[in-house]
């Protein structure tokens, strides 16, 4: 019978999430929405010393926004799930709530012989590292040295039976077996074959804070949450051998899930990982959200930096997976449909800061003046500007193209709202001669005089008329004109500028350009 997709994300959650971990999500999303599977979240925080406050909702908001939308794990107010429901079977999803599960299951490891009780103080794991390092070698827990340790296959049964009861700060340790190659397949990697000498005996379970580790608890939650393909970071590709055997140990080899290992986002210049640093230094964020850390430190997020959802999305759908065709624009229902594990590349994605900026154009060209009109009215309120929400509209579907941000739209088109209060000399000393804005001046008493309908429209071909009539040079009186009306011999065209800003106005700017520069 072809088992059902159950993917999953499991984010520990220890800061902000990397763009690279929206990636990971993305690409389980997809994966699973193109197969008519389940998204399912969980949240790994089992280690306590490197929870932070506020990462789980950050995590979740995050995905939220992208429009990552899970089908289990979290609810429809975005909070995890901790009691369990039809929709939501296998809550709690948060496995410090799950703590009373995993000790069975690290019992049952040690009773088949897979696991094994250890005692070793910090104090003696140090002593046992530093005597190796001593002549030369490096310790590793494992059949090479667990004999001269304290634990239950090196002790008299006696002995660690009554250290069981005494103390409280015993483990439990995989017993990693000794020269075992463990042959491995991962759906983008391929076979991978590694001999378990270079592994160590990792600690699954602790008595101290009687949480499990990582690996255990992974295992035993994508085993009893029946999930069919594990798709996660690199990362975690040293840690595949463990899962393997622990799937075996168990005896779940025949549910155990497939693997695939996403590789990094690397650095826009230079090799290794995409780190806040090269964000910093470039000016891009790699945070889907704003966030800011104990210390008051505010990272930039790509949704205050002004980055639509989708753009985002898609972006990121193409940092390390390809069609295998020309497309780059490509909605979530898209992606969902053309997604495939086959054409995730190996090598590493290269985030190009440009291309990011790119998508966000191509976005923001397509969306609507209504949408676009809402984002930019509360930046013109800050500018202590007061503006009719229609002119905002008209405004807004004459200069989106030239935009990536609607931040940018200020800065296109202020003298729009504003009259200019410099003119750049550059301009002023290229365009601004006696025998130009004289003959300038004479249009826009046209430009006043007109009695025809004041539209663009209305206005463009008559204004042509009259200039290529009078045989004036067109290019020339135009710049004079923009300068008076932006500042600047950039911007929209004329027609579009003056019935926009209406005659009143642009008499208003003529007047003050005559009065400043003539
Ligand atoms: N909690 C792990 C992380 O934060 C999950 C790794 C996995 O998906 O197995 O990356």
């Amino acid at each position: 019978m072809e088992r059902r997709t159950r993917v999953r994300f499991a984010p520990s959650p220890t800061g902000p999430l990397h763009m690279g971990g929206v990636r990971t999500a993305l690409y389980n999303y997809l994966y699973a929405k193109q197969k008519g599977g389940d998204f399912i979240i969980r949240i790994e925080d089992t280690d306590s010393h490197r929870f932070v406050p506020g990462a789980e909702q950050y995590i979740i908001e995050s995905l939220r926004w992208c429009g990552i939308i899970p089908d289990e794990g979290v609810d429809e107010n975005g909070k995890v799930v901790e009691v369990a429901s039809e929709k939501h079977p296998h809550a709690p999803y948060r496995q410090s709530q799950r703590k009373s599960i995993y000790r069975q299951y690290a019992e049952q490891l040690v009773n088949a012989g897979f696991a094994y009780y250890a005692f070793d103080t910090a104090e003696e794991l140090t002593a046992a590292r530093e005597a190796k390092e001593s002549v030369g070698e490096t310790f590793i827990y494992n059949h090479s040295t667990r004999l001269n340790l304290r634990n239950s296959l090196s002790l008299p049964e006696t002995e660690w039976k009554a250290l069981l009861e005494q103390r409280t700060d015993w483990t439990v340790r995989f017993k990693m077996p000794e020269n075992t190659v463990v042959k491995m397949d991962d759906m983008i990697r391929g076979h991978v074959e590694v001999n378990t000498n270079t592994l160590d005996d990792k600690v699954l379970w602790k008595r101290a804070d009687e949480l499990p580790t990582y690996h255990l608890a992974n295992i035993v939650d994508d085993h009893l949450m029946e999930i069919s393909e594990v798709i996660r970071g690199e990362e975690w590709l040293p840690s595949l051998p463990l899962h393997y055997l622990l799937y075996q140990a168990f005896g779940w080899q025949d549910t155990m899930p497939r693997f695939a290992h996403l590789s990094l986002l690397l650095k826009p210049v230079g090799n290794g990982k995409l780190s806040k640093r090269d964000g910093d230094k470039m000016g891009f964020p790699v945070f889907p959200l704003q966030w800011t850390n104990a210390e008051g430190e505010t990272s930039h997020g790509y949704r205050e930096d002004g980055y639509f959802p989708d753009a985002f999305v898609n972006l990121l759908a193409m940092l390390g997976w390809n069609p295998g065709t020309e497309q780059e624009i490509f909605s979530m229902e898209e992606l969902i449909a053309a997604f495939s594990m086959d054409k995730v590349q190996k090598a590493g994605a290269k985030f190009n800061p440009d291309k990011a900026k790119w998508y966000n154009k191509e976005y923001l060209r397509t969306k609507s003046d209504d949408l676009l009109s809402d984002a930019f009215m509360p930046i013109l309120e800050a500018k202590g500007v007061k503006a009719e929400r229609d002119y905002v509209k008209k405004v807004v579907s004459l200069i989106k193209e030239r935009a990536t941000f609607v931040a940018d739209f200020w800065d296109i088109a202020s003298y729009l709202f504003v009259a200019p209060s410099e003119y750049n000399e550059k301009d002023v000393n290229k365009f601004w001669k006696e025998e130009n804005y004289s003959l300038a001046f004479k249009v826009a008493d046209f430009i006043l005089a007109f009695d025809g309908e004041f539209t663009k429209e209305g206005i463009e071909g008559p204004l042509e008329e009259y200039i290529r009539g009078n045989e004036w040079p067109m290019g020339k009186v135009m710049n004079c004109l923009r300068l008076a009306l932006v500042g600047a011999s950039s911007g929209l065209g004329i027609a579009d500028i003056v019935t926009l800003i209406g005659k009143e106005e642009f008499g208003r700017r003529i007047d003050a350009i005559k009065a400043r520069l003539c």
